[in-house]
C-alpha cells in the first residue's frame, strides 16, 4: 500500500475516521524520512456542518505540523453543495440524491487537489463499515461488477489520476472511535444534514443490526468480496479512460460523471 518514499495525500474530513488516519501516518511517516505527506480536504459548501468540520481539519494539522490544502466545490464548479441542493429539490429530482452528487463532485475534487499536491498515493479513511456498505449498494443497485473496485488499493489507469490507498479498510468503525477516543483526538461529531437522505443509511442500520447478532458479518462480507473478486475482473471489461471533452479529466466515455451531473442540473 504504501512505500520508503511516497508523497501521500491524506483525505481529511474533519470526522474521526479520517483524523484518526492523519495521526497514525504522521506517526508512520516520521520512520520514512524520503516520505512526504500532506492532508487534503474538500470544502463542498454544506453549511453549519463542513465550515464546523474543517475547524478540526486545521487544527489537527497545525498540531502535528502537516502542510494542509484545501479545495472547494464552490472553486471548482461554481456552486456550494447547498446551492446545488436548492437546483435539485427546484428541479423536483428525486432519481439522484444530494450525497450521489457530493460523491461523485468530491471524487474529482479530491483528486485535483492530490494531484495538485504532487502527491502519488491518496490515502482515504474508509473503513470496513464503509467497505461493506458500498459492496451492498453496488448490490442493491444491480451494479455487481462494481464491487470489483471495493479494494484497499486502486488502480491509477490514467496519468491525471492519483492512485488511491484505504489504511483503515479492514478496521470496523467502532474500533476507530475507540482510538480516537483513547487518544483524546478531537474530531467533529454532528452528522452531515443530507446524510438521512442516503441508501446508504438504512443499509449502515441493517449491517450493524447484523454484527450484533451474528458478530462477524461485516469481515465475512469483505472476504466473501476479496475471494469472488478476481473473477469479477476477469469478466469485466477493461476501462479505457478518455480525456473529458468538456473538463479534460479522465473518463470512461465521452463526457465525465461530473460534468454529466452538472449538465442535467443546467449549471455547466
Ligand atoms: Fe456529502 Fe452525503 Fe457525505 Fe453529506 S452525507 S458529506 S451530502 S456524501
Ligand atoms: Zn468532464
Amino acid at each position: 500500500m504504501l512505500k520508503p518514499d511516497d508523497v501521500v495525500a491524506i483525505a481529511v474530513s474533519g470526522g474521526k475516521d479520517s483524523i484518526s488516519l492523519l495521526h497514525i501516518l504522521t506517526k508512520i511517516e516520521r520512520n520514512f524520512p524520503e516520505a512526504r505527506l500532506c492532508a487534503v480536504t474538500v470544502d463542498e459548501g454544506i453549511k453549519g456542518y463542513r465550515d464546523e468540520a474543517l475547524k478540526f481539519a486545521v487544527k489537527t494539522c497545525q498540531k502535528l505540523d502537516v502542510e494542509h490544502k484545501v479545495i472547494s466545490f464552490k472553486e471548482t464548479y461554481g456552486y456550494r453543495l447547498d446551492e446545488l441542493v436548492d437546483i435539485i429539490r427546484r428541479k423536483g429530482q428525486k432519481d439522484l440524491t444530494p450525497c450521489s452528487y457530493c460523491g461523485v463532485l468530491r471524487r474529482r475534487a479530491l483528486n485535483n487537489i492530490a494531484r495538485k499536491a504532487g502527491a502519488n498515493k491518496l490515502a482515504t479513511a474508509h473503513n470496513l463499515d464503509d467497505e461493506t456498505q458500498t459492496i451492498l449498494l453496488n448490490i442493491i443497485h444491480g451494479d455487481a461488477l462494481r464491487i470489483a473496485r471495493v479494494k484497499p488499493v486502486l488502480s491509477a489507469a490514467h496519468p491525471k489520476l492519483i492512485q488511491r490507498i484505504k489504511p483503515f479498510c479492514e478496521v470496523p468503525e467502532r474500533e476507530i472511535a475507540l482510538y480516537a477516543h483513547l487518544k483524546k483526538i478531537q474530531f467533529q461529531g454532528i452528522p452531515c444534514p443530507y446524510a438521512q437522505t442516503a441508501l446508504r443509511n438504512d443499509i449502515r442500520n441493517m449491517l450493524n443490526k447484523m454484527e450484533q447478532k451474528h458478530a462477524g458479518t461485516k469481515f465475512m462480507i469483505l472476504r466473501s468480496m476479496e475471494r469472488i473478486r478476481p473473477a469479477l475482473e476477469a469478466i469485466g471489461a477493461e476501462e479505457k479512460l478518455q480525456d473529458c471533452k468538456l473538463c479534460g479529466e479522465p473518463t470512461i466515455g465521452e463526457v465525465c460523471k461530473p460534468c454529466q451531473m452538472l449538465e442535467k442540473l443546467g449549471v455547466l
